[in-house]
């Protein structure tokens, strides 16, 4: 039977993301999935910094790029077109390395994600495989799957699975994890139409109608593609909501039939659900499969990924025997207990804007809801730590910027996959570095400017850019480093805080 490090189950852009971030670390990985091709429903549009930080990891951020469209931002506005609230997101390179917001096709991204992996020796895709049957036999876990392209039940064995197999995942049935609710849970007609011209008029901006009779929102593709999602009301038909002729009266506002075709409709029902358990043994969720959020911040799929990426090197330290009984125990629960507070506090927060554009159709009810100093209504970005797990003191788990080193270079081409420490020249100067610890300092880059917003003088970032912890004096340093073995991808004795 052909043994793997790490099964995935799942081809979405959770379990790709996994499955090049395993590549990359040298693991043996199989991915099954049971359809043939990538799902063709209308999905995510947006994805931030963060994420785009981890496509350039994996090699697709600068192809990715030219197949995004700028995000000016977002704005709220009555049912006669009267702006209730302007949130513009900021432009330009951020501290991540890249634009703070993207617009993107997913099924662009999809194709990326599968042809790139394609390149990488240590990864098996096969597609039309459906898993229907996991066993956790305490040291290894056996997966049964039929391939359907031959009709024949097969058998593999992984150190671990994680399941990457969205909302209706079957390893969270093994896992027996619950869901826990946070109480959204509406139906939504999702219309993509593909403009036969542009029309400036529709504008970049999303744009929230906070229209109580019948909330909706627009949203502004790459290329001529546009999106509108538009509240589905309870006494409407599903199928009836979704014909074209009733798709086109809805749209008539903005559009008319003259000037694009419909690419793609569905109804969807949006969710605010989060695992209770992510992880049980040799079986860890990722992605869709362990939360569901109602897409009004565009994070859903962003939260998957960043799953994988707190996920990546846990499991490659794990499979690789470099943390040992409980201490690998310890360090993958750390995946959960970091992992699902953020997801949470992204969860409640979309969840709160969904309440808003449903239920706050004028300017005082939104200042009511997002008070601003100034007495004006304000929306802001929000950016949660990690729950607690590895990490010293509370300047750990924070998402760290990306420096950009003197030739122009951005950290992580540079130290791929590192533990780093980043530090004023005071600090770094006589530094022990452990083998395999890059070291980042002031003079070399405009490091000063992401140390300043963490407010300490240095800190050491894991593999995944989250700080472990921060220092001010050499010795602090010398404490935080004594946590990290000689080895670019090992961690000494994780600690909970
Ligand atoms: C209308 C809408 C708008 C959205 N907008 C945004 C947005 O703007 N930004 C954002 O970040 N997110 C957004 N999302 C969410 C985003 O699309 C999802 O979070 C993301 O696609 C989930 O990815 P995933 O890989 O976790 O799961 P999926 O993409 O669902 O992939 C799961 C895969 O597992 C496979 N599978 C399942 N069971 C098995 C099995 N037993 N054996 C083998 N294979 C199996 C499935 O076939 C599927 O391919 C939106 C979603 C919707 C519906």
């Amino acid at each position: 039977m052909e043994h793997f490090d790490v099964a995935i189950v799942g081809y979405g852009p959770t379990g790709a993301t996994l499955a090049h971030l395993l590549g990359q670390c040298g693991l043996k990985t199989l991915v099954l999935e049971k359809e043939t091709a990538a799902y063709h429903l209308p999905r995510a549009v947006h994805f931030d910094a963060e994420i785009m930080r981890v496509f350039q990891w994996i090699g697709i951020a600068k192809e990715m790029e030219p197949k995004t469209a700028l995000h000016p931002g977002m704005r709220f506005v009555d049912g006669s077109g009267k702006l209730l609230l302007d949130w513009p997101r900021p432009q330009g390179e951020g501290p991540q390395g890249w634009r703070a917001n993207y617009r993107f096709h997913q099924p662009d991204l999809e194709k990326l994600l599968r042809d790139q992996l394609a390149g990488r020796s240590d990864v098996t895709v096969r597609t039309r495989c459906d898993v229907f049957n996991v066993e956790d036999k305490g040291d290894l876990v056996e997966l049964r799957f039929e391939d359907m392209s031959r009709g024949k039940v097969e058998r593999v064995t992984a150190k671990y699975v994680v399941g990457c197999d969205g909302a209706r995942s079957l390893i969270r049935r093994y896992i027996e994890s619950d869901m826990e609710d946070y109480g959204f849970h509406e139906r939504w007609l999702v219309v993509d139409v593909i403009l036969n011209q542009d029309k400036p008029a529709l504008g970049n901006h999303s744009i929230q109608y906070c229209v109580p009779e019948r909330p909706a929102t627009y949203v502004r593709c790459p290329g001529l593609r546009r999106r509108w999602e538009i509240t589905v009301l309870p006494d409407e038909d599903s199928n009836e909501i979704s014909k074209p002729e009733r798709v086109w009266e809805l749209l008539s506002g903005w559009l008319t039939p003259e000037e694009a075709v419909l690419e793609r409709t569905a109804v969807y029902v949006f969710h605010s659900l989060v695992a209770e358990r992510w992880r049980k043994g040799r079986l860890l969720l990722a992605g869709d499969a362990c939360h569901q959020t109602p897409p009004f911040m565009g994070q859903g799929m962003c939260a998957g990924i960043r799953d994988v990426s707190n996920l990546y090197w846990k499991l490659a330290l794990a499979c690789q025997d470099k943390v040992i009984g409980q201490s690998t125990e310890a360090l993958l629960d750390t995946y959960e207990s970091e992992r699902k507070p953020n997801a949470a506090e992204y969860i409640r927060t979309a969840v709160r804007l969904g309440g808003l554009i449903n239920a706050a159709g004028t300017e005082e009810a939104l200042r009511a809801a997002l008070p601003g100093a100034d007495g004006t209504a304000r929306m802001e970005s929000i950016a949660p730590p990690l729950g607690q797990g590895i990490g010293y003191g509370d300047k750990a788990g924070r998402l760290f910027g990306q420096p950009r080193l003197a030739d122009g270079r951005l950290m992580d081409e540079v130290h791929p996959h590192q533990f780093v420490v980043v530090a004023d020249d005071e600090l770094a100067s006589g530094l022990d570095l452990p083998d395999g610890v890059a070291l980042v300092t002031t003079s070399q880059s405009n490091a000063g400017t992401h140390l300043a917003r963490l407010e300490a003088k240095a800190t050491v970032l894991r593999p995944d850019r989250h700080t472990l912890g921060a220092a001010d004096t050499k010795d602090e340093l010398a404490a935080l480093l004594e946590r990290v073995l000689p080895n670019p991808i090992t961690l000494n004795e994780p600690e909970m805080v």
